[in-house]
């Protein structure tokens, strides 16, 4: 029986973490769900999983959750706060902690999670782009087991060798990563089109159903950006290791290439309840709800390359993964708060790389040793995407 803890229950990747631990009771028991905002649903899960605890990190709206939960049926003790995120992962009783907070909230408690030697299922990609190299050192220091969710670097994962050793590219007979994204649905429009497309237009994926944020990432190739980086970092590549290919159909979710002329691709279709799945019991397999791929219906397998003028984010991030530790967090906290302001209609769809572009451009670089460096750096590039953002709007 493995014990859960999941950050971001509320989440479109919590909830999807929920629907697989749920088809297996005897596996999986739920320790902590978290929420922020959304109180109602946190309580409604937290119905259905019976966990000992929920957290609601928004102190504003601690008042309400006593007030569902004294309503509910649900017997789990309730905790506010970002202090209760840390302690609900680093719990003696918890295995396993599904990092699903989006944005850079997320980084404190996955590492809580990483400093208590957890098993830590990774969605929140932001925390690793922040803060790469102290979070891998972390993980080899305190014993964690790090496992990708996000659904291209579960792909890589699953494709590279069982023994693959970190960083070992060429030792492997590796030859590049082929990271794929659907180019987000805005793939058939050009400039001039791209600058009138709207949130609601932004959030309608294609073939992914997920959270706000991400989905305009997606649309806009920042997501592939961070993907790169988180990449980097996770399996410890070089820029040059990795190749960006644009490929709509979202049924091949990444792949690897060998020197000897094989490619290994992972495919499925576009679910995050595989890679949950596979996280929650690798090494081993289980049923994840997802309908199995019909080879008699996929037709019309096509990639392309993207190109810098139409995906400006996913370029910015190349270049700031080669700059280092603070360009890749300050592009990333411009990035929240541009989709943010973009999500409030202050700013165009275009306008998010000319926020990202500045703030990456104006603050200069410096040596990040410490998470306190970091997020005193996270802090400076918001007030400066502010600035920017104001003089746009
Ligand atoms: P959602 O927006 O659907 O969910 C975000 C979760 O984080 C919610 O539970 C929300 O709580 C919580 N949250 C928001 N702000 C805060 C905060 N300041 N402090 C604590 N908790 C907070 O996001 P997704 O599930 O789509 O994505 C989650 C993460 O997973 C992201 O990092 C994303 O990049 C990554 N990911 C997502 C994929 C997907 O398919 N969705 C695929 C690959 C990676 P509440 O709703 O209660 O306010
Ligand atoms: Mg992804």
């Amino acid at each position: 029986m493995q014990t859960v803890t999941i950050l971001g229950a509320t989440g479109s990747i919590g909830v999807n973490t929920i629907d697989v631990i749920n088809r297996h009771p005897d596996k999986f028991r739920v320790f902590a769900l978290t929420g922020h905002r959304q109180i109602d649903k946190l309580i409604a899960l937290a119905e259905v999983t019976n966990p000992r605890y929920v957290v609601v990190s928004d102190e504003d709206a601690f008042a309400k959750a006593k007030q569902v939960l004294s309503k509910s049926n649900c017997k789990a003790e309730l905790l506010v706060g970002n202090e209760a995120l840390n302690d609900v992962c680093r719990a003696a009783e918890v295995d396993t902690v599904m990092s699903a907070i989006v944005g850079a909230a997320g980084l404190l408690p996955t590492m809580a999670a990483v400093k208590a030697g957890k098993t830590v299922l990774l969605a929140n990609k932001e925390s690793l782009v922040m803060s790469g190299e102290i979070f891998i050192d972390a993980v080899n220091e305190f014993g964690a087991s790090l496992l990708p969710i996000d659904s291209e670097h579960n792909a890589i994962f699953q494709c590279l060798p069982r023994d693959y050793q970190y960083g070992k590219v060429a030792e492997h007979g590796i030859s590049k990563i082929l990271l794929t994204g659907s180019g987000g649905p805005f793939i058939g429009l050009n400039a001039e089109e791209l600058s009138e497309v709207t949130p609601e237009q932004a959030c309608a994926h294609p073939n992914w159903d997920m959270g706000q944020k991400i989905s305009v990432d997606s649309a806009s190739m920042m997501n592939k950006g961070l993907e790169f980086i988180e990449a980097k970092w996770l399996f410890g590549l070089k820029e040059k290791d990795i190749e960006v290919v644009l490929h709509p159909q979202s049924t091949i979710h990444s792949m690897v290439q060998y020197l000897d002329g094989s490619v290994i691709a992972q495919m499925g279709n576009p679910d995050m309840r595989t890679p949950i799945a596979y996280g929650l019991s690798y090494p081993k397999r289980i049923s994840s709800g997802v309908e199995p791929l019909d080879f008699s219906t996929l037709k019309d397998f096509t990639f392309s390359q993207p190109t810098k003028e139409k995906y400006p984010n996913l370029y910015l991030c190349i270049e700031a993964c080669k700059q280092g530790q603070s360009a890749t967090t300050r592009l990333n906290a411009a990035n929240e708060v541009a989709v943010d302001a973009f999500l409030r209609k202050e700013i165009t769809f275009t306008d998010i790389a000319k926020v990202n572009q500045t703030v990456l451009e104006t603050i200069p670089c410096s040596k990040m040793t410490s998470i306190q460096q970091i997020l005193e750096h996270d802090a400076l590039a918001r007030a400066s995407a502010n600035t920017v953002i104001r003089a746009l709007s």
